[in-house]
């Protein structure tokens, strides 16, 4: 049976489905059974787009952990790593820098563990945070907030997805739709009680906005190009934009500390992508052009910059990732 029969069967006999339920099915069917990233994927994420993305998230982790004394104890930890890139090029930073820490991946997809093995040989694999070593974390997230589950409401009413006979159709199809997600609440509590107790410093990167929005923010992407959410139930990617001011107090009602947010352009550049770029080009003549066109990407008001967000959480007696201020 396909998921699409699956799920048509499962709302037969169950009635229509909450979105979170329908959100939770879809992703882990889809990201279980491929791998979605890059140009014959489904979407590309910011560390397939260039080295410098993983290079200057591992020179924030590490210079955190230098302020923070080092503590030899700390490990680098990652929640949905998709190739392993960003971990590997973060952590040849951390490591020219002087971290030794072991690196803990978060991974539920079999698919995707064993991309991450070739770029991470070493890594431990855990499901969940509740896995993580006690000890201070050096973590970060990118676009894996946006693959949890939401939950959306019209007035009083939960959004559901029904099957009219022909086709999947939300119940109600239309209104003032106001998204929350348990899921994320529940991870982000998770771990900032697990900051709390051993330490450490969260970068949290991720499409979304800092103000409480209303509006459907559902999306689905099949090879590069929007689709309808509902017509290739497990074989398109969704997400939701993340509501980062909800990210904020989940940590903060945890007892943790969290910066400000930025705009993915801002950041990387406050860090320093101009002056790595331009190292880069100059050792490589011949990739000058695609390594501008990669920060552009990155950091460009109409591209990635200005749409992701960073944001970090911290415990209160560390320091704050650099850039992002309290
Ligand atoms: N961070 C990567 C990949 C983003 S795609 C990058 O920037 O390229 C989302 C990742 O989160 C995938 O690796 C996916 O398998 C993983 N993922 C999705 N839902 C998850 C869950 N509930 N628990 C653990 N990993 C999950």
């Amino acid at each position: 049976m396909s998921l699409a029969e699956e799920l048509k069967a499962r709302i037969a006999a169950e009635g229509p489905m909450p979105l979170d339920a329908w959100m939770e099915t879809c992703n882990a069917h889809y990201y279980a059974t491929r791998d979605p990233l890059g140009a014959d994927g489904d979407f590309t994420t910011a560390p397939e787009i260039s080295q410098m993305f993983g290079e200057l998230v591992g020179a924030a982790l590490v210079d955190c952990w230098i302020r923070a004394g080092a503590p030899e104890e700390a490990v680098y930890a990652e929640l949905g790593p998709g190739r392993g890139t960003l971990a590997a090029d973060a952590l040849r930073v951390m490591r020219g820098a002087g971290f030794s820490g072991a690196a803990h991946l978060i991974e539920t997809s079999p698919t995707l563990r064993e991309a991450q093995a070739k770029a991470m040989p070493d890594a431990t694999w855990h499901d969940d945070i509740d896995g993580l070593p006690k000890a201070p974390l050096l973590l970060v997230a990118n676009e894996f907030f946006d693959a949890l589950p939401i939950r959306q409401t019209i007035g009083e009413e939960e959004r559901k997805i029904g099957h009219d006979g022909e086709r999947f159709v939300f119940e109600p199809a239309g209104g003032e739709i106001v998204e929350s997600s348990e899921a994320i609440a529940r991870y982000v509590g998770g771990l900032a009680q697990h900051l709390i107790k051993y330490g450490g410093a969260a970068l949290v990167i991720d499409y979304g906005y800092g103000r409480g929005e209303t509006g459907d923010t559902l999306q689905a992407l099949k090879a590069h190009e929007k689709v309808d959410p509902l017509a290739f139930p497990g074989d398109s990617d969704l997400t939701a934009h993340v509501d980062f001011a909800a990210v904020a107090k989940a940590a903060r009602d945890e007892g943790a500390a969290t910066t400000g947010m930025l705009s993915q352009g801002n950041w990387l550049e406050t860090l320093g992508l101009g002056p790595r770029a331009m190292a880069l080009a100059a050792k490589n003549p011949a990739q000058a052009e695609a390594i501008a066109a990669a920060r552009q990407r990155l950091a460009g008001e109409d591209e990635m910059g200005q749409l992701f967000k960073v944001m970090a959480i911290h415990r209160p007696d560390w320091p704050a990732p650099a850039g992002l201020g309290a």
